[in-house]
């Protein structure tokens, strides 16, 4: 069934001259690799390639092979034969050019999101992948053509991203096979892990200083939960994107099933949750109309509610869950 849906995406693609990439607003590692990586690959074989992301690109991917051609305009400017949405669980996450996006037609869909809202004309979701790069890497094999470094290096990138590093529950053989294939290519996971995660500047040390200052924690230790200020960015001098990987810190408690670290930004409140095992705080983040998968889920609030409001409402949905491990 879904080897039959990646083949058809295959197919549309094969015979498509100029093809539209986008993935989700403030795009992860797995985002950014797989929408990169695909893009070299169909590059590679001739088409005509639009990266589309809504918003600033966090400067920590920078490092991505031609990550900064991504740019910013609303497509329907150019002629586009077919669009592929990568690691996109709900068409709301595609940003503001939703409505164009989707007049593109065939409108594909490639992701691995647990819970993931239909969208699009043709939809290829494996909700066992790792990640979307493992995804794109099949789809490659399937499309026949050689993975180039720069292709590989995106593609292990976004595996690496989002299986932290191979640590989480969403981890296969088939994982590692594929990304013992990426590296048989010429990527080296030392200078991987270096770029994504050795790759603190001052402000940043500062900031998570200051975060995980707010550690709190309940339930002998099974629930953590962690804050970001606008003072602390202020402070520091460091952004938003700084806070990414700051969450796996109160995560590698012996005792923790979940954690929350809760963000003031410019237009509200945003939540991340991480969980180990069976804890599933992509539940949490449902109800309050976020998504995600079972050990890594998110949400925002734009309503007005202060820091503290939103932590005792993630605070009550996240107590009585770890209570159960
Ligand atoms: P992060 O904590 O890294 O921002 O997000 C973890 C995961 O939660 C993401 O990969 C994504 O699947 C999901 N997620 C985060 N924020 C949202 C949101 O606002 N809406 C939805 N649907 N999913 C989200
Ligand atoms: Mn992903």
């Amino acid at each position: 069934m879904t080897t039959r849906k990646m083949n058809e995406i295959a197919r549309v693609i094969e015979e498509s001259g100029s093809i539209l990439l986008v993935t989700h607003t403030f795009p992860d590692g797995d985002a950014l690799g797989s929408q990169l990586g695909l893009g070299h690959i169909l590059q590679d074989m001739g088409k005509k390639v639009v990266l589309y992301s809504e918003g600033q690109i966090s400067y920590l991917y920078n490092f991505l092979p031609r990550c900064t051609e991504l740019f910013d305009i609303p497509p329907g400017d150019s002629e586009i034969d077919c669009a592929i949405a990568l690691d996109c669980g709900d068409r709301f996450r595609l940003g503001r050019e939703v409505d164009n996006l989707l007049k593109i037609k065939p409108f594909m869909v490639i992701d691995h999101h647990a819970g993931h809202k239909d969208f699009g004309d043709l939809r290829w979701v494996e909700a066992g992948r790792s990640s979307t790069g493992e995804m794109v890497y099949e789809l490659a094999r399937k499309l026949g053509v050689e993975i180039s470094y720069e292709a590989a290096y995106c593609l292990y990138t976004a595996i690496v991203a989002d299986t932290g590093s191979f640590k989480y529950a969403s981890t296969t053989a088939e994982t590692f096979r594929i990304a013992g294939e990426l590296v048989n290519i010429g990527v080296k996971p030392e200078e991987v892990a270096g770029k994504l995660f050795d790759n603190y500047t001052e402000s940043r040390l500062q900031l998570l200083q200051a975060v995980l200052s707010t550690l709190e924690l309940y339930s002998i230790g099974r629930l953590a939960i962690i804050s970001a200020t606008k003072k602390m960015f202020e402070i520091t001098g460091a952004e938003l994107a700084d806070t990414e990987n700051f969450i796996n810190y109160p995560r590698s408690l012996a005792s923790v099933q979940a954690v929350a670290l809760i963000k003031e930004t410019e237009d509200g409140i945003s939540v991340s949750m991480r969980s180990k095992g069976d804890c599933d705080v992509a539940e949490v983040a449902r109800k309050f109309n976020g998504g995600g998968h079972r050990n890594a889920a998110g949400c925002k609030f734009k309503n007005g509610e202060t820091l503290k409001e939103v932590r005792d409402r993630i605070f009550n949905e996240l107590l009585p869950l770890v209570e159960g491990y």
